[in-house]
């Protein structure tokens, strides 16, 4: 059933509500001393935002690199960050979209939107001080068991990453013919006059000697 509220802002809003009667007037004496209009709700979510101190929060998430296996975080900033939406563009890779915190992974409740941004680990340290440098109070690394299970996630990940990345390497057929030298592992020369240059010392390569070098050198 349908009913319009004059809810404790000043605003009428209609609200469907259902169920049972007396349920129905909990909700509506609620709205009437508590509840708020859509604009006047966004109003004071701003701010709330705003009162809080513009911060820098990290996360690790539960995947890895699949390019360097490098361990991955996501920056957000939370608290006041709309005086510093110019400045936050012009730090780079920020974008205004889902928090992708660890408890946000776990939540059914939409994501909030932030200024967030995905950075490979041994970024973090350039991009705190950025965050810093704009005017930035704290940073402040998300700290629950969510966040810890991805710590967790990312480690494993990351030793199996260097696991694999190490076999292919050592699988990864190395010419007969450069096994156990040292070289700079450059090809030179052009069909019919190939050479390398194994210890510092010229080595002509036939064709299909090229070949193999070339196809190994694809492999690195
Ligand atoms: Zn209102």
């Amino acid at each position: 059933m349908k009913y319009t509220i004059l809810m404790s802002c000043g605003h009428q809003v209609t609200v469907d509500l259902g169920g049972k009667n007396s349920e129905r007037e909990r909700k509506i004496k609620y709205f009437e001393t508590q509840g708020l209009c859509k604009e006047c709700y966004k109003k004071e979510m701003q701010e709330l935002k705003a009162s809080k101190p513009f911060v820098l929060n990290a996360s690790v998430l539960p995947y890895i690199s699949e390019k360097n296996g490098s361990i991955l975080l996501s920056l957000w900033f939370e608290g006041n960050t709309r005086p510093y939406k110019d400045k936050i563009k012009l730090l780079g890779g920020y974008r205004w979209r889902e928090k992708t915190s660890a408890t946000d992974f776990y939540s059914v409740e939409r994501r909030p939107l932030c200024w967030n941004k995905i950075i490979e680990e041994d970024q973090l340290k350039d991009e705190i001080a950025k965050a810093i440098s704009i005017g930035a109070e704290s940073v402040i690394p998300e700290q629950n068991l969510f966040s810890f299970a991805h710590y967790q996630i990312a480690l494993e990940a990351k030793k199996a990453w260097i696991e694999t990345h190490k076999q292919s390497s050592e699988s990864s057929d190395v010419p007969d013919f450069l096994k156990g030298h040292e070289w700079n592992h450059k090809l030179y020369g052009k069909t019919g006059s190939y050479a390398i240059y194994p210890d510092g010392e010229k080595m002509t390569l036939t064709d299909e000697q090229a070949a193999e070098v070339k196809k190994y050198l694809e492999k690195e």
